[in-house]
């Protein structure tokens, strides 16, 4: 696709957002959807040019979900910045940006609720009760609105691209899901909007992370098939230089369970989760033994 600085349809409400859905399909076209909550990075841009490859116009949604922050985290302090935003729509060719505000998301009060089994019972859903929840409930929403013939979300996420994916098989969204790979600095930290809380020392040692889970992929892949002396060494390491450890292990790369023996020919995801002063940083790889 040619990159141009076409004009974008900024669409605050529901009503016009689905209007601009109409006028789109109603041409024929179909649609590729990226949810996101904005602060624009490269990890966003690669989900823009995976849509592109599979639908013919690109809608992207930019909301940050007060839904899946807990009381104590950092929806105030998120960054926002919807102008810069735009601009790299336009440049990515972004026919739609979808930017509600908090009201027109959510009524004041709500009857419903999405429950999850199983899939969040680690990984990031141990450590952030309701995180899923809000999230399938603002891509439930945002699927509804957009009905969408493709959405992509990234690898970076894993976790909830197979939340998602069974969403979408349980309760019958016609839409195709596409997951994209992960997106790095040249150090190897996994692009973030939440980098940007790093102080220069934080930032320094950020990039561990990927390095203990490459190293624990290298294992894997020459041998080691009890992984957990190997992963306690790894996460004394990273606690050694300054960061702190939620979760470092080995999981089932489908329902996300933990694993304690690796079976030849089998996917297995290997995932952490540090903080670095009070920023949360996650990564994963994707490994067959
Ligand atoms: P967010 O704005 O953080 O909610 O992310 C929106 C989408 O971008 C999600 O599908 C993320 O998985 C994806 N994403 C975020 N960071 C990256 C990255 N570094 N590489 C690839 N995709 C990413």
């Amino acid at each position: 696709m040619m990159k141009t600085d076409q004009k974008v349809a900024v669409c605050h409400s529901i009503n016009e957002v689905r209007e601009k859905i109409r006028e789109i399909k109603t041409a024929g076209n179909t649609i590729g959807f990226v949810p996101t909550m904005g602060a624009l990075h490269e990890g966003h841009i690669s989900l823009f040019s995976h849509a592109a490859k599979s639908s013919d116009v690109l809608v992207a949604s930019i909301f940050v979900n007060p839904e899946q922050f807990g009381p104590n985290e950092d929806f105030d302090r998120y960054p926002r910045q919807l102008e810069e935003d735009l601009k790299v729509c336009a440049n990515e060719n972004i026919s739609v940006v979808f930017a509600p505000s908090k009201d027109e998301m959510y009524d004041e009060k709500k009857y419903l609720q999405i429950k999850i089994e199983q899939l969040n019972k680690h990984l990031c859903g141990a450590s952030r009760p309701g995180f899923f929840e809000g999230i399938l409930l603002i891509v439930n929403k945002l699927f509804n609105i957009i009905e969408p013939d493709v959405a992509v979300f990234g690898q970076k996420d894993y976790q909830q691209f197979q939340i998602i994916k069974q969403m979408v098989r349980e309760f019958n969204h016609a839409v195709d899901l596409e997951m994209a790979p992960i997106i790095r600095a040249n150090d190897g930290l996994a692009l973030s909007s939440r980098n940007t809380y790093l102080s220069d020392e934080q930032r320094l040692i950020a990039p561990s992370l990927y390095r203990t889970l490459s190293f624990i992929s290298d294992q894997i892949k020459s041998g080691v098939h009890k992984p957990a002396l190997l992963i306690s060494h790894q996460k004394d390491e990273l606690e050694a230089k300054g960061l702190e450890v939620d979760y470092l292990n080995v999981y089932t790369s489908d329902t996300l369970q933990p694993v304690t023996e690796l079976t030849k020919g089998e996917k297995y995801l290997i995932a952490g989760a540090v903080y670095a002063g009070e920023t949360r940083l996650i990564d994963n790889i994707l490994t067959v033994v």
